[in-house]
Formats: structure tokens, C-alpha cells, sequence
């Protein structure tokens, strides 16, 4: 489950695209306009207009550009002109900074802002003390999964890496006392050492950066922010495909500094994440939080499972495991869980 921001930058050809306006902004009275000027919260939560929840705040201003009522630049506008250039400045100086870098007025225009990718609420499976179910790996923060649920409260990711992070940190240094190094195979280092450096020496990486550029597309538009059956069947054929494409592609020079073997690195491990979240996202046939399917909109009480997905061969296999809650309930009765087990 991934989390959208509602407003970041919307910057043509600049890689500060997708930098944060805070949240603050709209909680104290910014308005969000489409293209044409609605103030098009009303139609998607009268009550609590801009106030809204991040995920309904950015499906809603990703609605709107996808209908065609978005600003020529494919965004919305965020409007806090209204509250007085005085307070804007005094109350949001890094905001007002931030969007001065790029020629923009906020506390006097409108500034073009739309929902960037944020936080990632899946990861790796912890226990509460950080061990993963391989001996010696702990992981913590937005590597981990499970701290948050399908959605992660503003504020809470901080928290969240620093309070994971800090016992992690103390468990391994228990861990490790008294215990032998691990064994290494030497054989299996050299063979994976040599897979990682394969794409070193080539003449040319573009075509590494047409794939990288293919699956943030793909991610944006069928795994995103509104998702449907058809659209994550169809990415996942794509994923592959983009996996089995980067395996071949080349990089120019060596090892040492290298930053198109960096992105080549980067883009086998995004296919990885991006083929588990796709899969995953298939498997929950409902909606909840962050998680969104246009085919299923509703949430489905059976479905307060966890998704989980484990390597298997070259594929993964897919289980679910039933909620386990401890101090908050579910406001509904919950039926018999969903299982799914199923390889790939
Ligand atoms: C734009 C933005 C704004 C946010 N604002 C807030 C906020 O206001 N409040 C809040 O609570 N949360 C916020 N979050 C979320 C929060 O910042 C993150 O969840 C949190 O920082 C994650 O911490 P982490 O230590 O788990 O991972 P990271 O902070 O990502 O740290 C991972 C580190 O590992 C390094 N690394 C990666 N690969 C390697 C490698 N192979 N070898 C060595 N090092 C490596 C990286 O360089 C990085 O320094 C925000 C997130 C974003 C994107």
C-alpha cells in the first residue's frame, strides 16, 4: 500500500517536482481549484472539504486531471492568497521560500501543486522487536512493514524509524555478542557480485533510462492512486517484461562512482518492489485506506488481512494473515477472513 501526498510541486521539466507544500496550508483554510476554478472538494467531501483525508484529497485532485479538469500543466491549483500575504509569510516561511525558488508568489497566487508518491506502508515483515524471518536481517522504518496499516498518519513516519530504528539498533548489539561471523560462500558472493557488475563497460545507457521512465508511467496510471483488476493484470505483464529488458541493458564505464549503474541497480530493485506491489494490490479486492480499486470500492470486513508475499523460484507466493488487533477494534463485526494462497 503506498501512500499519495496531495500536494506537491507541480514544476515543468524540474526534477523538484513532487517537493511538499505541507499539510498545514490547507488546515488553515487553502483552497484547492481545478483548472477551471471549482473548488472541486465539494463534490468528493462536502464536509470536510480540504480537510479531508490525504488519500481522498488526492484521489479527488488526480480525478479531476484524469477528467480533463486539470491546469495546462496536468495539475491543481492550491490558493491561500485568501488567508492574507501577511499571515502566509509569517506562518508558512519555508513554503513560501520553497515556491520563491521557482518564481511563485504562494501567499499572494495560486501555485500548481497534484499528489506525489510519499510513503510506502508495506515492507519488510518485522516482529515487534525488528527481526525479519532471515537470520541476522533486521530491518526498521519504511523498509519495514506493518507499523502503519493502509494508511500512515501525518507525523508518524518520523516517529515510526526513530523509535524501530532505536530498537533495532540496541537488539542487533545483543545479538551479536558471542556469535560466529556467519558463513560465506564464496562461490555464492562471486556469483552474485558477478551478476551486479555484468551491465558495466557498455557503450550506451539510454535505454536504461527509456525503462526507468516506462515503469514510473506505468506505476502512475494503473498502480497508483486509482486502481482496477485489468489495469494491475496488464502492469504486471509490463513489469516483467521492463525486469527482463533491465537484466540485458548495458551501462557505460566502471564500478567506482558510476551513477547510471547506481539507477541500473536501483531500477532491478524498483521492479522488485513494483511487481510485489502490483501483485499484491491485485490480490485485495476491496478498498481501504490508501489502497484504492475502482472495480471494488468499498472495504470488505473480510479483508482485514495482511497481504504477504514471499519469494518462490522467480516468482512469489501470496498468503494472507488475519489482522491481529490489540487495542483499537474493528467498528464492524468481522466475518470469516479471506485466504488466498497462491503461487506465481
Ligand atoms: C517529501 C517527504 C516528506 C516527509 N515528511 C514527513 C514529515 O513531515 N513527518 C514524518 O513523520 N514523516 C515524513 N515523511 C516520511 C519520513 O520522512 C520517512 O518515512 C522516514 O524518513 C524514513 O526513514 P528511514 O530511516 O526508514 O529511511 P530513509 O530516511 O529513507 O533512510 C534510508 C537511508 O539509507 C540510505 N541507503 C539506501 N540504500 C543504501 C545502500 N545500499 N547502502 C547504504 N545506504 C543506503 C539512504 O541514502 C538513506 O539515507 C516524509 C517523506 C517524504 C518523502
Amino acid at each position: 500500500m503506498v501512500q499519495f501526498h496531495p500536494t506537491g510541486l507541480v514544476i515543468p521539466n524540474s526534477l523538484m517536482t513532487g517537493a511538499l507544500l505541507e499539510e498545514g496550508l490547507r488546515g488553515a483554510g487553502g483552497r484547492l481549484l481545478n483548472g477551471p476554478g471549482e473548488r472541486f472538494m465539494a463534490r468528493y467531501d462536502p464536509a470536510r472539504l480540504e480537510r479531508s483525508t490525504r488519500d481522498l484529497v488526492s484521489r479527488a485532485a488526480f480525478t479531476e486531471v484524469q477528467e480533463g479538469r486539470g491546469t495546462p500543466n496536468g495539475a491543481v491549483w492550491i490558493d491561500v492568497s485568501h488567508l492574507g500575504a501577511r499571515f502566509v509569510e509569517e506562518n508558512f516561511r519555508g513554503m513560501v521560500r520553497r515556491c520563491r525558488d521557482f518564481g511563485k508568489d504562494l501567499a499572494r497566487e495560486p501555485v500548481e501543486v497534484g499528489p506525489t508518491a510519499h510513503f510506502l506502508m508495506g515492507g519488510v515483515v518485522i516482529d515487534s522487536t525488528c527481526h525479519t524471518a532471515l537470520e541476522g536481517l533486521f530491518a526498521a522504518g519504511e523498509d519495514a512493514g506493518g507499523v502503519h496499516g493502509s494508511n500512515r498518519l501525518g507525523g508518524n513516519g518520523v516517529a515510526d524509524s526513530t523509535v524501530f530504528g532505536g530498537i533495532a539498533g540496541d537488539v542487533m548489539a545483543d545479538w551479536v555478542v558471542g556469535r560466529p561471523l556467519p558463513a560465506v560462500s564464496t562461490a555464492r558472493a562471486g556469483e552474485i557480485s558477478g551478476r551486479l557488475s555484468a551491465p558495466l563497460g557498455g557503450v550506451d545507457g539510454a535505454a536504461l533510462y527509456s525503462l526507468l521512465a516506462r515503469l514510473r508511467l506505468l506505476m502512475w496510471e494503473r498502480v497508483g492512486l486509482i486502481r482496477d483488476g485489468a489495469g494491475l493484470e496488464s502492469a504486471l505483464v509490463e513489469i516483467e517484461e521492463i525486469e527482463q529488458r533491465g537484466a540485458a541493458v548495458a551501462v557505460p564505464g566502471g564500478p567506482e562512482y558510476n551513477l547510471a549503474w547506481q539507477d541500473w541497480l536501483n531500477l532491478t530493485n524498483m521492479t522488485t518492489a513494483a511487481g510485489l506491489i502490483a501483485r499484491s494490490a491485485l490480490e485485495r479486492t476491496e478498498s481501504r485506506g490508501s489502497h484504492f480499486r475502482r472495480d471494488f470500492p468499498e472495504s470488505d470486513p473480510r479483508w482485514l488481512v495482511n497481504v504477504l508475499a514471499q519469494a518462490e523460484g522467480k516468482g512469489a507466493r501470496v498468503r494472507t494473515k488475519p489482522v491481529r488487533f490489540t487495542r483499537v477494534r474493528p467498528e464492524v463485526e468481522r466475518p470469516e477472513p479471506l485466504t488466498v494462497e497462491v503461487g506465481d
